[in-house]
């Protein structure tokens, strides 16, 4: 009967929260890993699963192996993405948030964060991971939030925290700043308008060239590098600026690239970080000449913008200016330019360069002592490919914007007078000006939502109260996530652990998985269509499943490749997996007595070659699933377990004490025991369902709670590793025979082995039976020359094993089949050797189709020598 975890999943999953067993037990060393906190919008998609399983292999392992585990869950206010949840949601019933004001959409966005924020919760449980519920944490709840305030004065107080007036990426859609992390570079393919600008004096042109004409409305020079002679003669001469109309300067700035386009560059100080610098140093106007939604237009009074593109979305306006530049002549040419492109990594607008007041942390200061931990090897980011990425990103830290316009999240606490001026970070909020006593009024903004998560690590266990949890599960251990926020995330929280944590890094490692893609090598994604929903693939196939092909498809750091049009397919190897072990364990379960001794008081002198054999694989077994995990590489140690129950304890085992179970069932359950223990943490379902239905099991006890196995060195045993090896190599051998001949199944064959060098006929005289069973022999013989004709294979040191064929095939007809496919080997081979001796095709023909041809040659060669000795061996004429 075929394995159906539907009923089984659900129920073991309760059994473990009811028994507590997913809470780091009291005593122990503790061993620590934080969720990467998932948005309380979130719907979990099958990035979030393996992220999620990988974590949970690590954690069932340590819990295994004694430690008290404790893996911390919680989900992520997400401020730029659960506000757009919440925005879109008003906007069909034709609202916007400023319609309904702050406190009332605040308001509405915790209503609908209270009642649809537990769904990724929930389905994490589904697939089975044993997170520590009793501690789940939200960014946004009040001991967290108290937490970030905290950081936030104490920076201010520091003076990492700054006010910033500087051109910042801007979202025109979410209508907010965003950090550096936050506008996504997007390799696109654009256009690189070359441009004409009059001269004031009438002496012609200059020629400038930009991928977005419609910021000209905002230029106020045009820059030349000093060492540039095509430029040098211009520099203090003024043009006119097309549409604008306006004057502005040519000046000389030692930035401006010599190699790019004309030489000459545009510069629109308010839209553009790098002429923002250039602004600064010449002390030129600034003027924005869009607005925050991305609309054409100015407030600051100057008349730049004509009436006929006020108010146009600024895509429709560089369509205009092109046009217009066009009709008068000044557009030199439009050229294909690949450029790279900032957008929004939460709605995926073209982020507009904006200059604006914003706050930033300073980062410097808190990236210098980490990036020198990591480079005396204080932690570990693996793969350690990532290290020149990292280090690279640490020495050229830019300061952080983490002011945000929006309305979800921690707003920021920056108090100001309005009598006095005073400005001040507080803890509590004022009720009046300490300095004054004049009415104080809060900064509008929120902070960046990573400006709570960068502090998860600690704030989760109650910083900054002196806590016992924190006392006692900070700095953890392992932090397992994807590239993607190696950034956003896991460099800063690094930052702020060893800044406010007394110098102690959050986690000794960094593990950076992959990334799930489709077989086209496309990242899973909802606008592509090609994700695959890992709670379709439960309820088709179980978790179990779902985590098996999850873990043994993903090697350390390597994408994973899944097919979202064939689950049946894709899923395959986890679903038969679970079926095989299923299978094995009804047999073994329904064999064995109901009293079962323990494999400490089995007398060792009582065992065969197969148990001692069994029983040092078991060990080999253990001792490389353990070294595996704890060098994170997670799908070895599942196909090693796999390799044991599959290939050595189902396939030969099992098979070879079919007739003595009973005596056998010391080991078996032994085995098998052993087994489940290591394939826990991948498949923690079915593993738990087989192990309680082993013999001698006590009421409450629980698979999940259990040990990892350790190595018994005594039951090590190189001897029978080899000796019952050999003894499946003969078996093998007359299997192969067997079908090479085409000998029917029913066909009972006689075999001798001749034993030679060290190979010992006691070998195969204590395993006789065993060989005659599973090869299907009429008899062995161990001794003495084989008799007659037949057909045989070489082993170990030189001895060989025999097979007699007369009498069970047609000898005759043998001869005749394997001479004619010889005489056809033979043919071919001589057509193929006329080619290859002749000039004009080996001159000829290309290289690799000469050395193809020279392979086939060889290939055919050996296929004949193997024909000649069959036909030798039969005896044939
Ligand atoms: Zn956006
Ligand atoms: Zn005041």
């Amino acid at each position: 009967m075929a394995y159906d975890p539907r009923p089984v999943e659900p129920a073991i999953y309760k059994r473990w929260l009811d028994a507590g067993v997913f809470q780091p037990r009291p005593d122990g060393e503790p061993y620590v890993i934080v969720i990467p906190p998932p948005n309380v919008t979130d719907i979990l998609h099958v990035g979030h699963a393996l992220n999620n399983v990988i974590q949970d292999v690590l954690i069932r392992f340590e819990r295994m192996r004694g430690r008290a585990a404790e893996w911390l869950p919680g989900t992520d206010h997400a401020g730029i993405a659960t506000q757009n949840v919440v925005e879109k949601r008003l906007a069909a019933e034709g609202k916007t948030r400023f319609d309904m004001g702050r406190e009332e959409f605040v308001k509405r966005t915790w209503e609908y964060v209270r009642k649809t924020g537990n769904t990724i919760i929930e389905q994490l449980k589904v697939i089975g991971c044993s997170c520590d519920w009793s501690r789940q944490r939200f960014t946004l709840d009040a001991e967290y939030s108290a937490a970030v305030r905290e950081v936030f004065v104490r920076l201010w107080e520091e003076k990492l925290i700054y006010r910033g007036h500087r051109v910042i990426h801007w979202c025109p859609h979410c209508l907010t700043a965003l950090s550096d992390e936050e506008a996504e570079h997007h390799e696109t393919n654009g256009n690189l308008y070359h441009i004409q600008y009059p001269l004031v004096d009438g002496s012609g042109f200059i020629t400038v060239a930009t991928t977005r004409p419609e910021t000209m409305l905002g230029d106020t020079a045009v820059a030349v590098n000093p060492e540039d002679p095509r430029g040098r003669p211009y520099i203090g001469k003024k043009v006119r600026v097309p549409i604008a109309n306006v004057e502005i300067p040519i000046i000389a700035d030692e930035s401006v690239d010599k190699e790019f386009g004309t030489g000459f560059v545009k510069v629109t100080p308010a839209h553009d970080a790098s002429d923002f610098e250039i602004g600064k140093r010449h002390k030129l106007e600034m003027p924005l000449v869009m607005r925050e939604d991305g609309t054409m237009g100015e407030n600051d009074g100057t008349t730049r913008i004509p009436p006929d593109l006020d108010g146009l979305d600024r895509f429709e306006a560089r369509k205009r200016i092109v046009k217009q530049l066009e009709r008068d002549g000044l557009l030199v040419k439009t050229e294909p330019h690949r450029h790279s492109v900032r957008r929004c990594y939460r709605c995926d607008t073209v982020v507009e360069p904006r200059l604006s007041d914003q706050w930033f942390v300073k980062m410097q200061p808190l990236a210098e002592p980490v990036l020198a931990e990591y480079r005396k090897g204080a932690f570990a980011i693996i793969p350690e490919r990532w290290r020149a990425t990292f280090e690279h990103w640490m020495e050229n830290i830019r300061d952080w914007n983490i002011s945000r316009q929006l309305w979800w999240g921690h707003r920021i606490p920056v108090f100001t007078c309005t009598t006095c001026k005073h400005q001040w970070a507080d803890r509590v909020d004022p009720k009046q000006c300490p300095k004054c006593g004049g009415r104080v009024e809060q900064d509008p903004d929120v902070l960046d939502t990573w400006f709570s998560s960068w502090l998860w690590p600690f704030a989760t266990f109650g910083w900054p109260r002196d806590t016992p949890d924190l006392e006692r599960f900070y700095p953890g251990h392992t932090l397992v996530t994807a590239p993607e926020i190696l950034f956003f995330w896991v460099a800063r929280m690094l930052m702020s652990g060893y800044h406010f944590m007394d110098h102690r890094l959050p986690f000794g490692t960094v593990y950076l998985h992959g990334t799930v893609r489709d077989t086209k090598h496309r990242k899973m994604s909802k606008s592509l269509g090609n994700g695959i929903d890992p709670l379709d693939v439960v309820k088709l196939f179980g978790a179990d499943a779902l985590r098996w092909t999850l873990i043994a498809g993903s090697s350390l750091g390597a994408d994973v490749i899944l097919d979202p049009n064939d689950l049946e397919t894709t899923f395959a190897p986890g679903r038969n997996f679970a079926n095989k072990l299923w299978n094995i364990g009804q047999f073994v379960l329904g064999q064995l007595p109901s009293k079962v001794a323990a494999i400490e008081a089995v007398d060792r002198r009582q065992l065969t070659l197969a148990d001692r054999w069994i029983l040092s694989r078991a060990q080999a077994m253990i001792r490389e699933t353990t070294a595996s995990l704890e060098q994170f590489r997670l799908d070895e140690a599942a196909k090693r377990s796999y390799e044991f129950v599959w290939n050595e304890l189902a396939d030969w085992y099992v098979e070879a004490v079919k007739p003595r179970l009973g005596t056998a069932a010391a080991i078996l359950v032994y085995c098998f025991d052993a087994a489940l223990r290591v394939l826990h943490p991948v498949v923690p379902f079915i593993s738990e369902e087989l192990w309680q239905r082993l013999p001698e099991r006590k009421a409450g006890e629980l698979l999940a709670a259990a040990r990892w196995p350790v190595v018994r060195a005594e039951l090590e045993d190189p001897r029978a590793d080899r000796e019952f090896g050999q003894v499946k190599t003969v078996i093998e051998h007359i299997r192969s025979i067997r079908a090479e001949y085409r000998v029917s199944p029913k066909t009972r064959l006689k075999a001798t082995i001749v034993a030679r060098g060290n190979d010992q006929p006691a070998t195969f005289e204590g395993e006789r039976e065993t060989i005659v069973r599973l090869a299907q022999l009429d008899s062995l013989a161990l001794d003495g020359a084989p008799q007659g004709m037949g057909a045989h294979a070489v082993f170990g040191d030189g001895s060989e094993v025999v097979v007699a064929l007369e009498g069970s095939i047609d000898v005759q007809q043998e001869c005749r089949r394997l001479s004619d496919e010889l005489g056809r080997l033979d043919n071919q081979l001589k057509g193929l050797a006329a080619r290859l001796t002749n000039e004009s095709f080996v001159s000829r023909a290309p290289q690799d189709v000469v050395a193809r041809e020279r392979e086939k040659e060889k290939a055919w060669r050996d296929q004949r020598d193997v024909l000649a000795g069959k036909l030798k061996s039969l005896g044939c004429s």
